[in-house]
């Protein structure tokens, strides 16, 4: 019975899946009907090596796909230290406990296999661009024409006390984490008899206001206020404090002055300190010192401050630019190295229509990567190649619960109806139907019940190992 029921919802679920997404292609985000591939000249088998499964290693081999078909004259071999793609943009509702991390995370082998390429879970340690091979944990990979796609890392500007201590938010593990110090700091609030202990608790510092640390500052203030205050009744809503702290001007610098307004006026709705033009120096203890001397009650620290380019894309013996990037040529490639493509968040090109670099992020590494295909193909078939062009597609930026702010061409739209345009969009760029309907489950448990049980779950890897069990498996509902 159980079962069947079961088996209902999954197909309901993925009835209005298909619907949602049959209505958004309507809309214009479909893909793009598939041209028959010339086939290639006569030559050697090219070995094409990407590394990094990230948005734009995938989008490349897509793109490759699309522009050659199958093809008996390419060896596609994809590696990253992960055997899946993560989906980014909602790791922040796996750390508020919106959406369980598998849903945000597709299997690479399952399109690599569509894809007629190889997968290889290894940790890329360098490039030997002299000798052609990319070197990896498990031995060096031998490439014709190589496609960094790296992606980047968390940058801590030099502060060792703040990488050693403040949590951050970049792989799963990292969001894991951060929901379980979340309902971690609330169980013992709970219980603790000492009143400064309590308070630096039931504070969460978020340093950085771009679009990660406010709709991260924005889903905390959701989870605490929605579902913790209730779940623990002895803890007041005025004894938590949420604070975001911006080295700039402004809230989301990175976003349109329209965005930047809606966003400041919700988190003063919400009750979010938001402080501006006052870096972060160090952490001291659980206190953040910032440029101007102050020394801010101490609390949780979630870095969310910005990036750099991967090390091994900062290792590459060319130039570099802002946060490490590597200086590429028009058609995305090393200078000097026309073999060697680099895209995505690892690479830095200027935008001739702005005339500012282009920025790191998931639009923008996919038509890089595109980009890259499609020029791929045509050094393939010996063609000249075209550089790359970027195309901003518009802004949209979650502000919690049935609030986000859409900026798509002369339309600025915030409240309800931009938050039904995020959740619809973000569920199409999702990978794979089963994920998207996992997070739309997700979505639908937590609208309804405030948040889905699970997100109340606490998973100890210590004590996971300690009993020698997979962590995955160690969890347990508090
Ligand atoms: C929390 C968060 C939220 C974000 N939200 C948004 C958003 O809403 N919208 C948006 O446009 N952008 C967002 N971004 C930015 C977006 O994720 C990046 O711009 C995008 O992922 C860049 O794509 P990429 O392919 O260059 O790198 P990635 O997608 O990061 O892929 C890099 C891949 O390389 C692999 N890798 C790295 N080092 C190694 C190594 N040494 N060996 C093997 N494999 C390795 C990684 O495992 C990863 O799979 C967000 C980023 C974060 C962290």
């Amino acid at each position: 019975m159980a079962g069947g029921s079961e088996r209902l919802r999954r197909r309901w679920l993925g009835a209005a899946a298909g619907a949602a997404g049959r209505g958004l292609a309507a809309w214009g985000v479909a893909r793009r009907r598939r041209a028959i591939p010339r086939p290639l000249p006569e030559g050697p088998r090219e070995r094409i090596v990407v590394l990094g499964a990230g948005f734009a290693g995938v989008a490349f081999m897509d793109a490759l796909w699309e522009a050659l078909g199958p093809q008996p004259r390419i060896d596609l071999r994809l590696i990253d230290r992960n055997n899946f793609k993560l989906f980014t943009p909602l790791l922040y509702q796996v750390a508020t406990g919106l959406v369980s991390p598998d849903n945000i995370s597709y299997p690479v082998r399952r399109r690599t296999r569509r894809r007629g390429a190889r997968f290889q879970e290894s940790l890329v340690q360098g490039i030997d661009l002299e000798a052609r091979r990319v070197l990896t944990d498990d031995g060096p990979v031998p490439y014709d024409t190589l496609v960094v796609a790296l992606g980047s890392v968390t940058n801590f500007f030099g502060m060792q006390d703040v990488a050693r201590h403040a949590l951050t938010l970049k792989t799963l593990g990292d969001g894991i984490t951060v929901r379980n110090r979340l309902i971690d700091a609330f169980e013992e609030a709970d219980v603790t008899t000492d009143p400064e202990r309590r308070r630096a608790l039931l504070t969460f510092n978020i340093v950085g206001a771009g679009a990660t640390g406010v709709e991260l500052a924005t889903a905390i203030d959701n989870l605490i206020n929605l579902v913790l205050l209730r779940d623990y009744p002895g803890i007041n809503a005025e004894e938590v404090r949420i604070r975001l702290i911006e080295a700039l001007d402004r809230a989301v610098p990175e976003m349109s002055e329209g965005v930047c307004r809606f966003t400041a006026k919700r988190l003063a709705e919400r009750h979010i300190e938001l402080r501006l033009g006052d870096p972060v120096v160090g952490l001291e203890g659980d206190r953040l010192r910032t440029r101007s001397g102050n020394l801010l009650p101490p609390g949780t620290t979630i870095w969310t401050a910005g990036v750099r380019a991967n090390p091994v894309a900062r290792g590459l013996p060319v130039e570099h630019g802002q946060g490490g990037r590597v200086v590429v040529t028009d058609t995305l490639q090393l200078p000097g190295h026309p073999e060697v493509f680099c895209v995505g968040d690892n690479a830095l090109i200027t935008d001739p229509a702005t005339g500012r670099p282009v920025p790191p992020n998931a639009p923008a590494a996919i038509q890089m990567a595109q980009a890259t295909a499609r020029n791929v193909a045509r050094r393939l078939r010996g063609e000249p190649l075209q550089p790359f062009r970027y195309h901003f597609k518009g802004e949209l930026l979650s502000l919690g619960r049935n609030h986000a702010v859409l900026h798509l061409g002369g339309l600025l739209l915030d409240g309800f109806p931009a938050w039904v345009v995020w959740r619809a969009f973000y569920l199409t760029e999702l990978m794979g139907m089963e994920n998207r309907v996992g997070v739309m489950a997700d979505w639908a448990f937590a609208y309804l019940s405030r948040l889905r049980e699970s997100g109340r779950l606490i998973c100890e890897p210590a004590l996971a190992e300690e009993e020698g069990v997979m962590p995955t498996l160690a969890g347990r509902m508090r």
